[in-house]
């Protein structure tokens, strides 16, 4: 009699938050890089007068996340209402819940946006460069950036305000079954091939990494019928002539659809309980262009080396894109949508808005207990500490 002790799983209590448990081992893969094993010799850096240690970032690594605090309804469904997550940049676990806050929090802002300019378009970019090696990445970096600032001062350059988010990509070997050279690709690449035999594929690490940019933009309402319409051949061209290089650039551009020259916008509630887009109802395809832009910057599958297996190359090369891009800013606002940054770059570094994934509106929901799960790296997963039943009911 009394109370009863069950110990249960966050995946079985809540399986939409089992992608805690999956975070939360990438986390530590992360970490494990970072501490290098033997390695030796390349222990950090110096960033101004501050020395950064990667055996530090791997501890605070260690803490992220160790608990959870949930709210349940009613209804079963679970909240996340306490945690303390290490902010290290390059955390699976805390990049996962920055992203969720940038695109929740970009979200609210879009009936604003849409108020202001009811009738611009909105449209999605991605401007790419050839690769370059991973010691020069930092250079490359703000060479693109000065390069996006010469763009801007073309005549014919269209975008009236933008979201720039940098993302960086490992750059591997590819070879296939019979040990065959494919080519020289990142992991996104792989994930789009249909081949039978790809499980078999294997890699080697290059020094190469491919940084690009990602823009969701505004145009004005008339670009579309007007002069001022840009071909992807001319984006190609502008981007080359800023970043003053002789080849021509790969670029993208898209334009999101809309209804009766508006964008619709999908359901608040589905955005905000959903961090995959092809969940939510998304009829112009905004809320997909705001997760391809609102995103991490280097992909976790890059981070914890998922198809290299020399964990030493791993490491190397996540302790060097550590440096690399160090306090680099990430997301960027101009234009015309720099008014609406407000509150949402900052806020990623507030522990309490990485709890609530951006979501600042009052909760209706009814509480019906709280628990609290630890990490289990046993059996690696979150598990109640321990969850108080009443069994007593009819005294
Ligand atoms: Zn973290």
């Amino acid at each position: 009699m009394g109370l009863t002790q069950i110990s249960d799983h966050l995946s079985t209590i809540s399986p939409r938050d089992q992608k805690f448990d999956h975070k939360k081992l990438n986390n530590l893969k992360v970490a494990e890089l970072y501490k290098g094993g033997e390695l030796d010799g390349h222990e950090g850096f110096m960033y101004g007068k501050k020395p950064v240690l990667f055996v530090n970032l791997a501890k605070r690594m260690g803490w992220c996340g160790e608990w959870l605090e949930f709210a349940q309804g009613e209804d079963g469904a679970c909240k996340l209402i306490g945690a303390k997550f290490c902010k290290v940049p390059n955390c699976p676990m805390c990049q996962w819940r920055r992203c969720l806050v940038w695109r929740a929090k970009f979200f609210s802002q879009l009936p604003a946006i849409a108020e202001e300019y009811p009738k611009h378009r909105w449209v999605f970019l991605t401007l790419t460069q050839r690769n370059c090696q991973l010691s020069e990445l930092r250079d490359t970096v703000k060479h693109m950036g000065d390069s996006f600032n010469r763009m801007r001062s073309l005549t014919d350059f269209p975008l009236l305000g933008w979201v720039r988010s940098l993302e960086v990509t490992r750059v591997y070997d590819w070879y296939d079954a019979n040990n065959n050279f494919i080519g020289r690709h990142g992991v996104t690449w792989w994930f789009r091939q249909t081949d039978k035999t790809r499980n078999q594929w294997r890699v080697l690490p290059t020094d190469e990494v491919h940084p690009h940019y990602h823009f969701l933009a505004l145009v004005s309402p008339s670009y579309f019928s007007g002069s001022t319409y840009v071909t992807q051949q001319r984006w190609s061209e502008m981007w080359s002539q800023s970043l003053r290089v002789n080849y021509p650039t790969v670029v993208h551009i898209r334009t999101l659809k809309a209804n009766k020259g508006r964008t619709l916008l999908p359901d608040p509630d589905q955005v905000l309980n959903s961090d995959r887009a092809d969940q939510v109802k998304d009829p112009t395809g905004i809320f997909t262009a705001i997760c391809e832009t609102m995103k991490y910057t280097v992909k976790e599958q890059d981070l914890v080396g998922q198809f290299c297996k020399d964990d030493q190359a791993n490491s190397q090369w996540l302790r060097d894109l550590t440096q690399q891009l160090y306090k680099m800013r990430r997301i960027e606002f101009g234009g015309i949508l720099k008014p609406f940054s407000k509150g949402i770059v900052d806020s990623e570094s507030n522990n309490q808005s990485l709890i609530k994934g951006g979501d600042d509106r009052e909760s209706t929901m009814k509480v019906q207990r709280t628990f609290v799960v630890r990490w289990n790296n046993a059996i690696k997963k979150y598990v109640t500490l321990a969850s108080h039943v009443d069994t007593d009911q009819d005294e």
